[in-house]
């Protein structure tokens, strides 16, 4: 699948504008096929949130790669940066 497929335009419905996510993309859960909005929508972009803070405290900034999560997968600890 093509990552269009899971991230479609925002959505402008009664229930995206009280959850406040006007402005943000909506996503495709991968494993239901259902397209998150609204209420929804905000649980998941506030637990991705919560996921890369605590991943950025455990691997210590950004890396690499814009989503800045790829030395949790692929260092061994101690080794150097470039
Ligand atoms: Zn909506």
């Amino acid at each position: 699948m093509k990552t269009s497929d899971f991230i479609l335009p925002p959505c402008d419905c009664p229930e995206c504008c009280q959850a406040g996510v006007t402005d943000r993309e909506r996503r495709r859960d991968p494993y239901t096929g259902v397209v998150l909005h609204g209420f929804a929508l905000r649980r998941w972009l506030d637990a991705q949130a919560q996921f890369t803070r605590q991943a950025r405290a455990v691997v210590g900034g950004r890396g690499r790669h814009a989503s800045g999560l790829e030395r949790v997968a692929g260092r061994d600890p101690g080794e150097d940066d470039e």
